[in-house]
């Protein structure tokens, strides 16, 4: 089955290449995006409706306009540390901007949604690796937001039918491979864009928190996971629910941890060129390892990761930043 899917934040990072993966897969995406943090040039794959999930109006007009069969939510704000200075801000935009959403889905008898949610709903790992029933105790206001979400999705499903997967991402990293699309935050706070910007000389020295964890080389490590195949997981969970399948949350990630000096050095590798690196104290809130258990993604959509191999993820990721910087300078 295919046909027309509201994707909000489709103007973002997962939302646009989940738009393309869309496209490709014979749905029409329509993107609903207030354009606060997402590019208009990254909408694409299909038409733009510009506007604010909190406003219930923009929202039905939307609805009416393109009759979507399901929803792929993306539209949220996704900075722990800002969450943690501005929680209000969080709790609006990600929770009460879900419920208008969820509201207006059971108004239009929309029954199917993919979620874009967080392995920041567990907080501090008590098991490694982390699967899908380890206990959720987030620790900051971003975390809390996307988990009240999953218990919103959780209570619409039991009292309208609401019918949802809940795709718990670990490190999102790298770049359409086609290089249409790629990773633009504003202010950039992840790892992998600022040690290749540390590279081109587009951003300062990159700062290590902390080498002092209980790690092989001391330095945190994480589940990296291509952003296409962020995209192909939603694509596989969308059929999953139109195939009739229940109500579900599935981690994203490969199952394999790498350090934040694995990383660098697979920046150098591939940018052929040193990271500008100077060692600091630990950021607050990071965990020490943070590893996904993905095995129920794998049996339940039939989904694999095909190109979250590190050097596919850092080959995509640079060759996005590169061409970007060699566009702004003359
Ligand atoms: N990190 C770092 N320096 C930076 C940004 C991140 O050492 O300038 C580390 C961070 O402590 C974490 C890992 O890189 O262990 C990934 O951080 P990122 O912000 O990319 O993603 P997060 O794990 O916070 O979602």
């Amino acid at each position: 089955m295919s046909g027309t899917v509201l994707v909000t934040g489709g103007a973002g990072y997962v939302g646009s290449h989940t738009a393309k993966a869309l496209a490709q897969a014979g749905y029409q995406p329509v993107t609903v995006d207030n354009l606060g943090r997402g590019f208009a040039h990254a909408v694409r794959w299909g038409p733009l409706e510009r506007g604010d999930i909190l406003d219930r109006a923009f929202l039905d007009a939307a609805i009416r306009r393109w009759q979507p069969q399901a929803v792929l939510h993306f539209a949220a704000h996704s900075y722990v540390g800002e969450s943690v200075t501005a929680p209000g801000l969080y709790y609006r935009n990600n929770v009460v901007g879900s419920l208008t959403l969820l509201e207006a889905m059971r108004d239009h008898a929309i029954a199917n949604i993919v979620f874009s949610s967080t392995c920041a709903t567990y907080g501090l790992p008590v098991r490694l690796p982390l699967s899908e029933d380890h206990p959720q105790a987030p620790i900051n206001p971003y975390g809390a937001s996307k988990l009240m979400v999953e218990r919103l999705l959780a209570d619409f499903g039991a009292a309208h039918g609401l019918r949802s997967v809940a795709l718990r991402y670990f490190n999102a990293a790298g770049a359409d491979p086609d290089g249409e699309i790629g990773e633009n935050h504003d202010p950039e706070t992840h790892l992998i864009p600022l040690a290749i910007g540390a590279a081109l000389g587009t951003q300062p020295k990159l700062k290590i928190f902390g080498t002092d964890y209980a790690t092989a080389d001391g330095t945190c490590i994480r589940d990296y996971i291509h952003v296409t195949d962020l995209a192909a997981a939603h694509v596989a969970a969308l059929r999953h629910l139109e195939a009739g399948g229940a109500s579900v949350a599935c981690n994203l990630g490969t199952g394999a941890g790498l350090s934040v000096r694995a990383i660098l050095t697979e920046v150098e590798r591939v940018a052929g060129r040193s990271v500008p690196a100077e060692e600091g104290p630990r950021r607050a809130g990071d965990p020490p390892e943070l590893v996904a258990d993905a095995a129920r993604a794998r049996q339940l959509l039939g989904w694999t990761p095909q190109c979250s191999d590190i050097a596919s993820v850092i080959s995509t990721a640079y060759q996005w930043a590169a061409r970007q910087h060699n566009r702004s300078t003359p």
